[in-house]
């Protein structure tokens, strides 16, 4: 009978999640999903220094906000619990116990400097280094007293290294891979404090918790053949192991990671996620909130993508369907997900494909949600007014059309959901369109007086009234459009100019184009005092 499948997740809890990490937790997901088994979620947290809830909770969020529900783990627990590696002490004592007892582990107390000289002896001489196995045959008695004299000591595996067996991984990805033992030092598997190592305990979680796929990244693999020995050394079933391939920087074969960031805010494919963090983050508050940057799932979820997006974007990190096809929803993807069609070379992230996918689910969304999800923004970044009601972001989001791909990009368009005299003027665009044309400012006066005593509402009415004002005063149309952008947007560029008009209505806009022509006079004041003084 075969066993049922079980995949599993072990974030170490860092507070955050890595976007490469997120694909190794999406892969073992798919994987579970597609063969109607489990996902486990298990946390690695033998490095017992951090606050637990703020180093976990974003991790958790992430998995949330995309959706990938967890069958065990934390929050819900399970039938082979506890899911924090913490609080499993007695399971990784029991084995090793069982091993020391079985002659195939033992107490080390070479010192640590010792340790450290033999490395480098045998880094000098080229030659694998192989700890010495001096007190492999300590007593009992010996061991004792030793430890109550206070001597330190680790627990190091003992490698089975005179046996001419190769150790063989038929990995799922990879394909066959073989180690040799009798090059491999002993691995500590405790400390003295009683904490086990990685190694050790991975394979008694993986086994106590019947996991049957072990899907991880590609630098797992050397890890694995300690770990294939004390499968076989505690007497369990190995798992299926299957080493998939890291995720690279944009446009690099590098492993992205949190380290490079400063690099990746020069780099041209990253360039665009970064300048959307500075313009939108200070916004919403979030600025000094410690590092929110691309590598992060919580980047995309704070700025605005739609999990859809991130989900097809991670899938077809290493994964793809066929030779074809990009757009997959999530349904899709689990319906055809499997190990045989995953790469075995780097798989480069690319915040282009990702913003492709993004402008592809984004056109699907509701414009019920659409209007909700951009009211968020608006609302988070202070703008919490009649004015984002839905009539009027409706005609925002219409007007602004497939400018539009994340919900945060609202906030671009922020001139129609502010207070008339609180319309913040770009001030290069300022000077250039309205205090330096000689006559702009007169221009606006007479404007601002006709469409007061005109009836105009939609588009097509602004449209009209400001032709017959060009024609009337005998002027080009560049002449008043320029500056009537300005006036009531503050900004040079936008949506179509006769919708902004009709988005704004007419108080609003001779409103604004009264302002303009204020700050427009105030500020030719000065210049005039400028060039007399
Ligand atoms: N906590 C380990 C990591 O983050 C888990 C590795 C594994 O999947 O075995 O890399």
């Amino acid at each position: 009978m075969t066993k049922p499948v079980r995949t599993r997740f072990a974030p170490s809890p860092t507070g955050y999640m890595h976007i490469g990490g997120m694909r190794t937790a999406l892969f073992n997901w798919l994987f579970a999903r597609h063969h109607a088994g489990e996902f486990v979620l298990r946390i690695d947290d033998t490095d017992r220094a951090r606050n637990m809830d703020e180093a976990l909770e974003p991790i958790l969020q992430s998995f949330r906000w995309l959706g990938l529900n967890w069958d065990e783990g934390p929050e819900i627990g399970g039938s082979v619990g506890p899911y924090f590696q913490s609080e499993r002490d007695e399971y990784y004592t029991q084995a090793c116990n069982t091993l020391l007892q079985q002659g195939k582990a033992f107490y080390d107390f070479t010192p640590p400097e010792q340790t450290k000289i033999e490395r480098e002896t045998a880094e000098k001489e080229k030659r694998n280094y192989l700890n010495n196995r001096n007190d492999q045959n300590l007593s009992e008695q010996e061991i004792r007293s030793r430890i109550e004299r206070g001597e330190k000591y680790v627990i190091r595996f003992l490698v089975p290294r005179e046996s001419e067996r190769k150790i063989v991984i038929d990995d799922a990805v990879r394909g066959r891979v073989e180690f040799d033992p009798s090059q491999m030092p002993d691995p500590v598997i405790m400390r003295a404090d009683g904490t086990p190592l990685y190694n050790f305990a991975c394979v008694i979680d993986d086994a106590e918790m019947r996991i049957s796929h072990v899907i991880r990244a590609e630098e797992h693999l050397s890890n694995t053949p300690v770990q294939a020995m004390l499968y076989e050394a505690l007497g369990y079933d190995r798992p299926v192991f299957a080493h998939i391939p890291y995720v690279a920087a944009p446009g690099t074969k590098e492993k992205l990671s949190k380290r490079k960031l400063e690099k990746y805010r020069k780099s041209p494919q990253f360039k665009k996620l970064f300048e959307a963090a500075d313009f939108i983050f200070p916004l919403l508050g979030l600025e000094n909130r410690g590092g929110l940057d691309p590598v992060m799932v919580e980047y995309y979820e704070q700025i605005g993508y739609l999990p859809e997006a991130v989900l097809n974007a991670l899938a077809r990190l290493g994964w793809s369907l066929d030779d074809q096809t990009e757009i997959m929803s999530l349904d899709t993807i689990v319906k055809n997900f499997s190990l045989n069609r995953v790469v075995k070379s780097p798989a480069g992230f690319d915040p282009e494909k990702l913003l492709s996918f993004q402008a592809h689910w984004m056109a699907e969304v509701p414009a019920e949600e659409k209007r909700k999800r951009c009211r968020d923004y608006l609302k988070r970044a202070g703008m919490d007014n009649s004015k984002t009601e839905d009539e009027r972001l409706e005609l925002v989001i219409q007007a602004v059309g497939d400018r539009l791909v994340l919900f945060s990009d609202i906030l671009k368009f922020q001139e129609f959901f502010t207070e008339d005299d609180q319309i913040e003027y770009e001030a290069k665009a300022f000077k250039k369109r309205i205090v330096k044309p000689e006559n702009a400012v007169e221009l606006l006066v007479k404007l601002a007086d006709d469409l007061e005593q005109a009836s105009v509402q939609s588009s097509g009415e602004f449209d009209r009234v400001v032709h017959e004002f060009v024609e009337q005063q005998e002027i080009q149309i560049g002449q008043i459009i320029h500056a009537l952008r300005v006036a009531i947007t503050g900004k040079a560029a936008g949506v179509g100019l006769f919708d902004a008009m009709a988005i704004l209505g007419k108080e609003s806009c001779v409103a604004r184009i009264r302002r303009a022509i204020q700050q427009g006079k105030s500020e030719q004041g000065g210049q005039e005092i400028r060039q007399n003084g």
